[in-house]
């Protein structure tokens, strides 16, 4: 009898398959005109005309990173940003629309970006749009749906007034019921701006200028009292909402208080949250200088438990590529927020995740690929590995160790936040659509290769068994 699965593959890639549901410690995936066409639990000797063995290594989705900044610095660019992912396993990621050229807030610049995507991308890109204050944003929510935006993207606390405003209540209500109407999600960066803005005008007054000033600025009951209310609009307006860059544990609990009451909510959280506290900034300085800050030990305890349960959904990079003149100023507070990322996001949070939080490597591949790919309407060819979906994987050696030294990853950023850190767990391949991208030692690609990737209307998420 015909089995697809005999089919002629273009590549085969043999080791430890990992999918959202299944774990083959020596397993096979078959990739044909881009796509997965089978997964198996022993390899088979169909024909490929390529073959890579991973040998015991992990063979992974490719993963999704709903939280990246290509533009936020122009030095950086879409080309550089995508090329770091690729080497980073990060085949699909969604484009924040804070760019220092402009907020993406309208059909023009939003067809720009998009222009730019397909010239230069490594990677497949999804775009955030935003709205604009105080104007005519809102009439352009559905405009920017039909142009094919991933999702929308609001803030409650005001970063720069041009590149990265704050969304008022009233009005952020109104965006929502106008979101809701697309079907779309909307992103929202949580801090009450009151709470901060008050607090930064007494530190700036008081002289006190060291690192540890910045998360004295923003306490938790910053964040938390933002998600609240955030919360209670969507619940309000029926909105899909996402919270990117949670920090707190307690701000996931009263998501899940919302969840387990019918509000559609998910939560994301970062690779810096999970791997590094306030006390490293007594080192790092105002490299490690984030909006929300750094936290304590028993805060980053309490996000690795509600991501090892499942109530936080997904860890996302919030690349951000500074160069490192706009993260040494003397003043901590003068220093731009954030930093690059998304090359180390998979190995970072796979090497903590395994090796020191005990998780399994299908709760890893949700939160760092399915989850985001059905958050965001991609699930139908994203963020798993299963017959017809994208062939898109990454095969990572869960003992190799490396130290970050982010001069030589491949952000035009040139340094990272983990700088020095020793990492157990590397990318020796990634795959898009069929294609080697990575190979260890180099990004093979071309840019330009990447596509540009709308949603589909949600489906419902997969079961999540065992
Ligand atoms: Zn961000």
């Amino acid at each position: 009898m015909f089995d697809p699965e005999d089919l002629d593959a273009d590549l085969s890639v043999t080791g430890h398959v990992v999918t959202s549901q299944r774990e083959f410690p020596r397993g096979e995936v078959r990739v044909r005109d881009g796509r997965v066409l089978a997964v198996r639990g022993t390899p088979s000797d169909a024909p490929a005309a390529e073959r890579v063995d991973a040998g015991g290594a992990y063979v992974l989705p490719g993963v999704v990173d709903p939280h990246v900044h290509c533009l936020s610095h122009a030095g950086e660019g879409i080309e550089a940003a995508t090329r770091s992912a690729a080497a980073g396993g990060v085949t699909t990621l969604l484009e924040m629309p804070f760019d220092e050229a402009g907020p993406v807030w309208s059909v023009d610049a939003f067809r720009d970006k998009r222009a730019a995507v397909l010239r230069e991308a490594h990677v497949d890109v999804g775009m955030y749009a935003t709205v604009e204050p105080g104007g005519q944003g809102i009439a352009e929510i559905p405009k920017l749906a039909a142009e094919g935006a991933a999702c929308f993207k609001l803030s409650t606390f005001q970063t720069d007034p041009r590149r990265f405003p704050r969304t008022p209540d009233g009005e952020m209500l109104d965006a929502f019921a106008e979101i809701a109407r697309t079907g779309l999600r909307v992103c929202v960066h949580a801090e009450n701006d009151e709470i901060v803005q008050r607090n930064l005008a007494r530190l700036r007054a008081s002289g006190a200028s060291g690192p540890l000033q910045h998360g004295l600025s923003r306490p938790p009951v910053a964040e938390t009292a933002a998600v609240a209310a955030v919360l209670e609009f969507a619940r309000a307006s029926g909105v899909h909402l996402h919270f990117c860059h949670v920090s707190t544990p307690h701000a996931v609990d009263l998501v899940q208080w919302h969840r387990r009451t019918g509000t559609s909510v998910t939560t994301e959280v970062c690779p810096h949250y999970l791997t590094l506290t306030e006390q490293d900034m007594v080192r790092g300085g105002a490299r490690l200088k984030y909006n929300p800050p750094l936290r304590t030990p028993a805060e980053t305890d309490g996000l690795w438990h509600r991501l090892r349960s499942g109530a936080l959904d997904m860890v996302a990079s919030d690349h951000a590529p500074w160069p490192l003149a706009l993260k040494q100023r003397d003043h901590v507070l003068d220093n731009a927020s954030g930093g690059p990322g998304v090359e180390t996001l998979l190995p970072l949070v796979a090497g903590a995740a395994l090796h020191e939080r005990r998780m399994t490597p299908r709760e890893l591949v949700r939160c760092l690929s399915t989850r985001a790919a059905h958050a965001f309407g991609l699930g139908d060819r994203k963020g798993d590995l299963r017959p017809g979906l994208d062939g898109d994987l990454v095969i990572l050696d869960p003992d190799a160790e490396w130290t970050v030294d982010g001069s030589r990853l491949r952000s035009h950023a040139g340094w990272s936040p983990f700088d020095g850190m020793r990492i157990r767990g590397r990318v020796r391949c990634t795959v898009s659509r069929g294609e080697v991208i990575w190979d260890g030692d180099s990004v093979r690609s071309a840019a330009g290769r990447g596509r540009f990737l709308a949603p589909a209307p949600f489906p419902a998420p997969p079961e999540e068994d065992g």
